[in-house]
């Protein structure tokens, strides 16, 4: 009898319990922010960046950053089409509206081309998602963010252990978010990180992030501005200290499961992967193997689907285009974003799927190519 194949866990180690435990015990009164601080120096610190900001999801980091710079209502914010709702949905929440632009085929990350093309005078930011750890061409995208202005956010949700030209994902742009999602490379269950190296920033989310209170203020509970309140808590961010201190293991073993995948599938034609990058300095993350068939393998993405379930496999589908969505529906020539996203899958890659799991889950795959 095969064991389930899911398609993402966490790995949870002894320090994880252990720190989770010590929180729960003893993590109150004075010591109620103590390992919140702690993961936020450990994560900046494997970052290279000058502040970081732990928060409830990913999501929250995001509405707390475009708030901080001022997003408002009339705004434009453009965005890749093929994303999770997450990287959107805060335009949304601050009243400004998501400009959805294509992708490039082998990163099925944004189009720098078509960020150009979309710009009005109500742009006032690009969100760059570095899609399941594929990266986006920062370079040119920060060249546009400079010239017109406006502000460059990375989503780097899916990119821990990415590395662009030398540099980590998520500590490029003006501001970098981070998700701790238990689906995500390291993990709190729930969470999310914003890091920057702009103190004017970092200064508005933790004002931000307490309803609006300053912590240098001495008049207690007095709120400066209308806030938020997406903090994390002390006993989730024990866990992320523990996953902080594994980071460069958990970010390996995603790579090597990878490439697995890989050595195998790219033999096979009509496949494509996650791109490996060419140049030295930079590195992918790997966080969600992915496969698109080509055209001309007659392949029916529903039908995989129920094959790995009748072999209790789980696989995720690619993205849909945002534009698609019933809150967003909108004519888009975003012709990449729609061609690809009916073709393609994401395989099971957590930690710790063993080799001999990777083998049925490639069988399978080659099993249905023949078939068609
Ligand atoms: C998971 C994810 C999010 C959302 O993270 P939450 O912590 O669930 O809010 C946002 N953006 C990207 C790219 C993600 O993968």
């Amino acid at each position: 009898m095969n064991t389930k194949i899911y398609y993402t866990k966490p790995s949870i180690a002894m320090d994880e319990v252990k720190y989770a435990t010590d929180a729960a015990k003893n993590g109150w009164g004075d010591k109620c922010y103590d390992y919140i601080h702690k993961f936020e120096k450990l994560f900046k610190n494997h970052l290279g960046v000058k502040y970081s900001i732990a928060t409830s999801s990913c999501t929250g980091a995001l509405h707390m950053g475009l708030s901080a710079l001022g997003i408002k209502t009339g705004d434009e914010v453009i965005i890749a089409d093929i994303n999770w709702i997450a990287s959107a949905a805060p335009i949304t929440y601050l009243g400004a509206k998501p400009v959805f632009v294509d992708i490039l085929p082998d990163t099925w990350c944004i189009d720098p081309e078509k960020i150009e093309a979309a710009i009005t005078p109500k742009t006032k930011a690009i969100i760059a998602v570095h899609l399941y750890g594929n990266l986006c061409e920062m370079d040119e995208i920060m060249a546009i963010g400079r010239k017109h202005n406006i502000s460059v956010i990375e989503d780097a949700a899916e990119a821990l252990g990415s590395i662009y030209k030398g540099k980590k994902a998520g500590s490029i742009g003006d501001f970098g978010v981070f998700s701790f999602h238990g689906t995500k490379t390291i993990t709190t269950g729930e969470g999310g990180m914003l890091v920057t190296n702009r103190v004017d920033i970092y200064d508005t989310v933790q004002i931000l992030n307490s309803h609006g209170r300053n912590s240098k203020n001495p008049r207690q509970f007095w709120c400066e501005m209308l806030g938020f309140k997406y903090k994390i808590s002390n006993i989730q961010a024990a866990i992320g200290c523990a996953q902080v201190e594994r980071i460069d293991e958990l970010i390996e073993r995603k790579r090597e499961i990878f490439f697995l995948y890989h050595n195998y599938l790219s033999r096979i034609s009509g496949i494509q992967m996650n791109p490996i990058p060419d140049d030295a300095e930079t590195r992918y993350g790997y966080w969600m193997p992915t496969i698109i068939f080509d055209k001309t393998i007659n392949f029916d993405r529903e039908k995989l689907l129920e094959v790995f379930r009748q072999n209790d496999i789980d696989a995720r589908v690619f993205f849909y285009p945002l534009s698609m969505m019933p809150m967003f529906k909108e004519e888009r020539e975003n012709v990449v974003s729609y061609d690809i996203y009916t073709r393609a899958i994401n395989l099971p890659s957590y930690h710790d799927l063993k080799e001999t799991e990777i083998n049925r889950v490639k069988k399978i795959i080659s099993s249905v190519i023949q078939r068609s």
